[in-house]
């Protein structure tokens, strides 16, 4: 008889740790605290006539295993180049139509942060800190807080130059290029669900304790408990530092310090739907230095009928503003910025507007803002928090991420591999 395996979220982690367990063998449960699998992972079926990511987008890498899954499950990806048609500015214009200054700082803040792969370190500093040393201005820290460090869900200061350059070095998705960037044609959600398939998923179970004993680990959600040999806790680092899953005996003190290192900043999105495509046909990245600064349109590559879409993913410092509004003003403020960007007027969009909707991740009970980063000083954190703790506790999720991508769905569904095949050998050696 194989052993029972807990483990603990549906989120990407989760469901490729629980698939491969499952695979080996094992009983596997997973316990879920939400009605739904997926975790930061939500498409939207019903807000234009194709699906909507909510949350996870894009696949980063042409060698992600995202694509693999994507194949098995007879999915389908649609190309996307974000930088290869990059607009910049207030009004966002093409590469072609911009200063020559502007492009030259473009080129090099790009080449600049590629050049940390292979920069020696004498120290951690935050990303601003590096580059300010290589002699950008304030203009130049703006347009990198914008391309660069707002991808991460972050701001500039407080991103590990010592992280980003562990990430380069273990890449191997490609997930840094980003013209291996594509859509799931079908949308993220539906790649999860075929993943999830013949698992057993306990949803509206969030769990509230986990004790491990001698014989193994009991773990209680929702006033049930269940037995473990083994459990892998993929819930969001962000959660973890909230406290509300006790642990007893507690969590190493390396462990627990690991955990108040991450910072998680907010993520939110903005997306509309209008009348007619007011925007460029080859909208795929239209920034400029406001707070909605990020901008790209969903319904590219979706063929003539698709129903116009564009979204904003305005994220850390950028995206306080909106959180602290209700949903109409933020899509109303949303769309006075879109104008801008556009170099249109706020009537000519409302004329247009058909319908919006605006998702703050940081509101999220469980998952409490975007994906994780650690900021200077703390570049150990992500293997620290990925060692398992004594009497069979597994930790997984995208924070976890120190041998690829973190900050992904790859890197998360990497992840839970890596969680489930050490519980497989902690389990073979119990056993034997
Ligand atoms: C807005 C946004 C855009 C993004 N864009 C991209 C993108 O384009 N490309 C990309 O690769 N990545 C993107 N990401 C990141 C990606 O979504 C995450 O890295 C990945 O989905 C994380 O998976 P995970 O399994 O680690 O965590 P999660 O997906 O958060 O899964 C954890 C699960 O644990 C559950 N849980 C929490 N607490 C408990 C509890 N106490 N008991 C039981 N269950 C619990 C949660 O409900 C959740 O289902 C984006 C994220 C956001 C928020």
């Amino acid at each position: 008889m194989h052993p029972r395996i807990v483990v603990i979220g549906a989120g990407a982690a989760g469901l490729l740790a629980a698939r491969t367990l499952n695979a080996a063998g094992y009983h596997v449960t997973v316990l879920e605290a939400t009605g739904a699998i997926g975790g930061r992972i939500r498409t939207d079926t019903d807000f234009a006539n194709f699906p909507v990511e909510l949350g996870a987008e894009f696949i980063h890498g042409s060698n992600a295993i995202t694509r693999t899954l994507v194949e098995e499950s007879g999915l389908s990806v649609i190309p996307v180049n974000r930088m290869g048609n990059l607009r910049w500015g207030i009004p966002a214009l093409p590469l072609g139509k911009l200063s020559l200054s502007e492009r030259k700082l473009i080129v090099s803040l790009q080449r600049d942060y590629h050049a940390l792969a292979s920069a020696p370190l004498y120290g951690d500093m935050s990303l601003r800190d590096y580059f300010a040393g290589l002699g950008y201005d304030s203009d130049g820290l703006r347009m990198a807080d914008v391309l660069l460090a707002q991808t991460c869900c972050a701001s500039l200061e407080t991103l590990s130059i010592a992280d980003l350059q562990r990430e380069m070095q273990v890449d191997h998705a490609g997930g840094l290029a980003y013209d291996g960037e594509a859509r799931i044609e079908q949308g993220y959600a539906e790649l999860l669900r075929m993943i999830s398939r013949g698992l057993t998923i306990r949803l509206h179970s969030p769990v509230s304790d986990i004790q491990r004993h001698g014989g193994g680990l009991t773990i209680y959600a929702h006033g049930e408990a269940h037995m473990a040999r083994a459990c892998i806790l993929t819930v969001p680092v962000s959660v973890l530092k909230k406290d509300t899953i006790r642990f007893d005996p507690p969590l190493s003190r390396a462990k627990r310090d690991a955990i108040h290192t991450f910072r998680t900043e907010r993520a939110t999105k903005l997306i509309y739907r209008f009348s007619e495509r007011l925007w460029p046909d080859d909208a795929t990245y239209l920034t400029g230095d406001m707070d909605a600064a990020r901008w790209w349109a969903p319904d590219l590559g979706r063929g003539d009928q698709a129903i116009p879409v564009i979204s904003c993913y305005v994220t850390a410092n950028r995206a306080r503003v909106f959180d602290l509004m209700d949903d109409y003003a933020a899509l109303r403020w949303g769309l006075v910025q879109l104008a801008e960007l556009l170099g249109t007027s706020q009537y000519q969009l409302e004329r247009h507007f058909v319908a919006g909707k605006r998702i703050s991740w940081a509101h999220e009970p469980y998952a409490r803002g975007g994906y994780a980063h650690v900021p200077p000083g703390a570049a150990d954190a992500r293997v620290t928090l990925a060692e398992p703790e004594s009497g069979g506790l597994f930790f997984a999720g995208e924070a976890t991420a120190y041998d690829t991508n973190p900050q992904t769905v790859h890197g998360a569904f990497e992840s839970g591999i890596r969680a489930a095949r050490e519980a497989d050998a902690y389990l073979r050696d119990i056993v034997r």
